[in-house]
């Protein structure tokens, strides 16, 4: 099973990659994971990252084809590629995109702001919580692993506004990219539908 997870930033595609490659037994790879833990990240890209901008596509390519290469699980979830038209024509010269399950998030944007700023997540194993709306039993203990959390130097309102400003330019053609080839499933996510819902309706895709 290989999956493509694609939303703004605060959609929920963290909380549904990690529910679905638990339960399918699938490598979650988010990228901004992978660039946040990688020990050998630049200042400059450091600078990037914590500015809301965007890194290299051809970087981005390589660390995700590592990834997908060394994986020894069931499959994978891109969690955060492609997130430019440029990545998604370089992922289809690796990889059949007919054979990827191509999932939208949609999210009204007037919610993104509030989900993001109150964003914690595991150091460990990236669950995602809420200060309000998913708090953990134990403040800044993960509830599943023990693990620590931490609000992310990036989830804050400045940067915010131009990450979400850089999705809609960069990221939002990817959508269209998928919608005109009829290959993507676009899954209601505002706040009126719960993480239950939702992780639902990714399944009864995946089973069809
Ligand atoms: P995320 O955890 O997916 O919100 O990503 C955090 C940050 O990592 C983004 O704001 C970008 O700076 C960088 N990043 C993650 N994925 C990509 C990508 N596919 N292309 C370029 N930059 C990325």
């Amino acid at each position: 099973m290989h999956l493509l997870l694609i939303g703004p930033p605060g959609s929920g595609k963290g909380t549904q990659a990690h529910k679905l490659s638990t339960l399918f037994d699938l490598e979650h790879i988010s990228t901004g994971g992978l660039l946040r833990h990688n020990p050998n990240l630049t200042d400059e890209q450091k600078e990037i990252i914590n500015s809301g901008n965007l890194i290299p596509d051809e970087m981005m390519l390589e660390i995700v084809k590592a990834k997908i290469h060394s994986t020894h699980k069931k499959g994978w979830i891109l969690d955060g590629f492609p997130r430019t038209k440029n990545q998604a024509t370089l992922l289809s010269s690796i990889l059949d995109e007919k054979k990827i399950t191509i999932i939208y998030l949609d999210v009204d944007k007037n919610e993104l702001l509030e989900r993001i700023t109150g964003r914690i997540s595991c150091q460990n194993c990236g669950t995602v919580y809420h200060k309000q709306t998913k708090p953990p039993i134990k403040n800044g203990v993960c509830d599943e692993c023990g693990g620590h959390l931490e609000h992310r130097a990036d989830d804050n309102q400045k940067t915010l506004t131009h990450r979400l400003e850089t999705y809609y330019i960069h990221t939002e053609p990817v959508i269209n990219y998928y919608k005109e080839k009829n290959l993507l499933h676009s899954v209601p996510s505002s706040n009126s539908h719960s993480i239950e819902e939702v992780f639902e309706r990714i399944k009864k895709i995946l089973k069809r």
